[in-house]
């Protein structure tokens, strides 16, 4: 039994984390990874030795060093968070987490939940997207990042978020040929780098960071294409290129493709937040195109709607890391003051901390709205590169775009993409939907000329993640193992 278990140690998580744990609560921090830091400070094992830089972002060593010593913060790494059920004991309702760990399943009670899951690469279907050779900028930075190892020799990079201009410099120090950044929208002009400068004047460094890579690759002679998108990745079983194309300000395609050689397609649209968690959790969840789609709704103290439910970090919308770390502070002290409260104790220190934790979200916040609204994705364009016939849309079960075209054909009453995924199993695979999800909408959506929001989103189910047999049935037999805590 802990008073606070959350799930994530990224920004978010480990800001929470020891805003509970300074305010003398027990916690407990569940991570897939092998060690704190989340996406942005993913660190190679420690035997690999060296020290680790954050670039722009001071904060981070103070915080994960707290964090990796604090007393009253026990980790669970290389852990899945796979469910989260309500038992009733003689005090009432208890929350509890299903955890898988390397030694098996755990079910853990817990006063308060903190969600600070983060998020996942938005994926987009297109002709021979499920080809070996595709991947997502951010695993493949994953993989550099945390193992050192290059994911392909001849690097082609498409999308529209600015962490692919960070992601081919990366490459490219590392030792990869880039054969070209395929940018769909038009790179900040200076109008509006100037526009998000005064906006943001506190986040210099992070822009001045990603200024430094465009120069650095034009100076190095990478090709960075403007209006240019990816609409195929050829080879089959190994991808040998891709045809890109020129689009239009609306990113719908003009003109002819052509084609670039490589053996690594590496997609960067942006990012969609990690909500499963917090979906089977029942809790509400609201539409917002610009933090990255669907997200958990919540109050000022980050509380969701799901009672002792809190949420933090890109889970409410993708905001960038300094967002996370101030949110994660900010739930972590209410969390604490309401377990105070329930504890009958004075919560007079929190109130102070409080006030300081408020002062960066304001300050984060506002950059986070600059670089949300200038990289929001046109998601109907990228909707529209699955149209093409039998592109894959749903990987798990091998649903095309035409499979579902036919049931929307056959089904003129079915507005929603949970409705399809009942009849053709698009999303009912061990992804439940991650990679799916928005594209079914989208042909929901473009099909019925309705909004991609009026498709709706698929529930999640437990186990939210895939976890083994034995540790499912865990669940169901509570006496049968150990807890942590
Ligand atoms: C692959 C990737 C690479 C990125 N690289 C950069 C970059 O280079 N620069 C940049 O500015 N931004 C980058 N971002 C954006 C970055 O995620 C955020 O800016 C920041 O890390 C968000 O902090 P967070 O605490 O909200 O989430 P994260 O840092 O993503 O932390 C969430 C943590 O939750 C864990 N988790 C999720 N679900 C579960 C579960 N069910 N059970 C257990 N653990 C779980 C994950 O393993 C992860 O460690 C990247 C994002 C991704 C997805």
């Amino acid at each position: 039994m802990v008073h606070l278990l959350v799930v994530g140690a990224g920004p978010a998580g480990m800001a929470g984390a020891l805003a509970a744990a300074d305010s003398g609560f027990d916690v407990l921090v569940v991570d897939e990874q092998a060690r704190a830091g989340g996406q942005i400070f993913r660190r190679p094992p420690q035997a690999f030795g060296g020290t680790s830089h954050f670039g722009p972002y001071t904060w981070a060593g103070d915080l994960i060093e707290r964090f990796e010593a604090h007393p009253r913060i026990s980790t669970s790494f290389r852990s899945t968070a796979y469910g989260v059920l309500r038992d009733r004991d003689e005090l009432g309702m208890r929350l509890c987490v299903g955890v898988h760990t390397p030694n098996g399943g755990e079910r853990v009670s817990t006063d308060r939940i903190l969600i600070a899951t983060g998020a996942y690469d938005m994926p987009v279907a297109f002709p021979g997207w499920t080809s070996p050779g595709v991947m997502t900028v951010g695993a493949a930075q994953s993989l550099l990042k945390s193992q050192k190892v290059l994911a392909g020799r001849r690097v082609i990079l498409a999308g529209s978020h600015p962490l692919l201009l960070i992601a081919a410099e990366q490459l490219l120090d590392a030792g990869a040929e880039i054969a070209e950044v395929a940018f769909a929208r038009a790179l900040p002009n200076m109008a509006e780098m100037a526009s998000a400068l005064s906006a943001a004047p506190g986040h210099l460094r992070v822009f001045a960071e990603a200024g430094r890579a465009v120069t650095r690759l034009l100076t190095r002679g990478v090709k960075v294409s403007k209006r240019t998108i990816v609409t195929e990745a050829v080879g089959g079983k190994a991808v040998t290129g891709v045809r890109l194309a020129n689009v239009d300000k609306n990113w719908r395609t003009v003109g002819r493709t052509r084609e670039v050689h490589g053996d690594l397609l590496l997609l960067g649209y942006g990012f969609s937040p990690s909500t499963e968690l917090a979906r089977q959790a029942g809790c509400e969840m609201q539409w917002d195109s610009r933090l990255g789609g669907w997200v958990v709704a919540h109050d000022e103290s980050f509380a969701t709607s799901a009672e002792g439910i809190y949420i933090a970090g890109e889970p409410t919308g993708v905001s960038g890391a300094e967002q996370s770390w101030a949110e994660g502070w900010n739930a972590g002290l209410h969390i604490a003051r309401s377990l105070e409260v329930e504890a009958g104790r004075s919560a007079g220190k929190i109130q102070t901390e409080l006030a300081q934790a408020r002062r960066l979200l304001q300050r984060s916040g506002k950059f986070s709205r600059v670089v949300q609204s200038m990289f929001e994705p046109n998601r109907e364009a990228l909707v529209a590169l699955s149209n093409p016939k039998d592109t894959t849309v749903c990987r798990c079960e091998l649903v095309t775009s035409d499979r579902i075209d036919e049931v929307l054909r056959n089904n003129p009453f079915i507005s929603s993409g949970s409705a399809v995924k009942l009849e053709c199993r698009s999303g009912m695979g061990p992804c439940q939907g991650r990679y799916c999800e928005s594209t079914v909408a989208g042909r929901v959506a473009q099909s019925r000329g309705a909004s991609i929001e009026s498709s709706g989103f698929f529930a999640a189910h437990l186990p939210v993640k895939p976890v083994s047999l034995e540790t499912y049935r865990m669940l169901s037999d509570p006496g049968s193992h150990s807890t942590t805590g």
